[in-house]
């Protein structure tokens, strides 16, 4: 079957499928477009007037809260707040001691967002389960919203998924936001309590984690494909640069007389694109630069440079970052510069779990569509979850490559595949014995 078509026939899952799921494709069509509109729901629920934004416990994530809850109820689910503000919803396997699959993402935002990074993953997990009609799985499945992962608020991502792993200690509760309120304070704000933050951390239990999230690039548009695995999420490094030279007179000081800082770094940037684009895989960016004095007439004394550097291989990124470094002392030498930097963040590349890459592509693939591996340039909770438990991402196609802004967008024909993806995976689960004796135990 050709992605690009429609949905002829019934959804075909293979042997016992058919005890969990007798869905047609007109119902994940249907299911398909109820999952965008909730999307546009949720997004009217916002800080700002006008555009989106929903930082980690502000007013309107209660408002997303109460929302889910009416979504959520009618399937049976045991739903809770965790004490990080995660939203925890757990729909019980048939048996009790049986293991638990993780199904998630994020619901906070940028300023100025989108209706789907994130909330998406959560909404379709609620259509994953809608598409149970009730029937109970040999597995628990638990869907998780999680309360920051953008990081807006208190300047640190992945609030949320921390608490999952536990890694949210007294450092993060005392972090502040620019009004002065700390982590704890804005848990308590919100009727939570920091002190029970320790039960949130997964138990046992939990064998795998999957998310479902817009790719945010353009690259599965490149290539007419709906969904995407990520088999990494890249390891990235920022640094900052400082050029220095002499400041003087831009009307008297001859060219072959000067030391422009300015232009020295101006070098370097070009030779940072340069880098990039011959190495694959490689995205190296220079996003910020503030040249001192900073006049119009004035050869500039002094550049300061911002570098992000991104690969799925440590190796690669950390070899590119020493070559980069190499080329600006060489640009400064040339120059009669002189150039210091300083690393700022130095956080290594997190690999999916094989066997969770290779199910989702197999179910890519039961989907009628041709699976692509690929790296993530931006970081996922996922990449959190993967410290504890398997953790696998599912890439939907972003029109256009855009998110972070208002016109992103979902295709409803992507949505039902990743449906369609979803319930092959939830099948693979059920008559899997190998997932089933697999805990975290082991
Ligand atoms: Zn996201």
């Amino acid at each position: 079957m050709d992605c690009s078509q429609g949905y002829p026939g019934s959804l075909e899952i293979e042997h016992s499928a058919s005890i969990y799921w007798t869905l047609v494709n007109a119902e994940i069509g249907q299911l398909a477009q109820q999952v965008i509109a909730r999307c546009r729901k949720l997004a009217t629920f916002s800080e700002d007037s006008g555009s989106l934004r929903r930082t980690f416990l502000s007013p309107p994530m209660r408002d997303v809260h109460r929302e889910f809850a009416t979504w959520l109820q009618p399937l049976g689910t045991m739903l809770q707040i965790d004490a990080a503000g995660n939203l925890r919803a757990l729909y019980a396997a048939v048996e009790p001691a049986a293991p638990r699959l993780l199904i998630g993402s994020h619901l906070d935002t940028v300023p100025n967002a989108g209706a789907f990074d994130g909330i998406l993953g959560v909404v379709l997990a609620i259509a994953l389960l809608e598409g149970l009609n009730g029937r109970r799985l040999p597995y628990a499945i638990e869907i998780v919203g999680f309360s920051d992962e953008e990081g807006v608020r208190f300047a640190t991502p992945f609030l949320g998924s921390r608490a999952l792993v536990g890694r949210f200690d007294d450092d993060l509760l005392d972090r502040q936001d620019s009004q002065g309120i700390s982590v704890r304070k804005a848990i308590q704000h919100f009727g939570l309590s920091p002190e029970k933050i320790g039960d949130a951390v997964l138990g046992d239990d939990v064998c795998a984690y999957l998310e479902f999230h817009i790719e945010q690039g353009p690259v599965l548009e490149s290539l007419a494909l709906p969904l995407g695995v990520v088999d990494a999420v890249a390891g990235q490094s920022r640094l900052e640069f400082k050029f220095s030279g002499r400041a003087n007179h831009a009307g008297t000081t001859p060219m072959n007389m000067r030391f422009d800082a300015l232009a020295g770094a101006a070098e370097w940037i070009t030779a940072v694109e340069r880098a990039a684009r011959i190495s694959p895989g490689l995205v190296a960016t220079v996003g910020t630069v503030q040249a001192r004095p900073g006049a119009v007439n004035v050869i500039a004394e002094e550049a300061r440079l911002s570098l992000d550097v991104r690969h799925p291989s440590d190796d690669i990124r950390m070899r590119a970052v020493e070559d980069l470094i190499g080329d600006a002392q060489a640009i400064a030498r040339r120059r009669g510069l002189t150039v210091s930097w300083k690393e700022h963040m130095n956080q290594r590349a997190v690999q999916m779990a094989p066997e969770v890459i290779t199910r989702i592509e197999e179910a890519i693939r039961k989907s009628g569509c041709k699976s692509h591996r690929m790296a993530s340039g931006a970081g996922h909770d996922a990449m959190i979850l993967a410290e504890k438990v398997p953790s696998g991402i599912v890439f939907l196609r972003t029109p256009g490559g855009i998110s972070h802004d208002p016109a992103e967008s979902v295709l409803v024909d992507d949505v039902a595949k990743a449906i369609e993806c979803g319930v092959h995976l939830l099948e693979h689960f059920a008559v899997s014995s190998a997932f089933q004796k697999r805990t975290c135990r082991a």
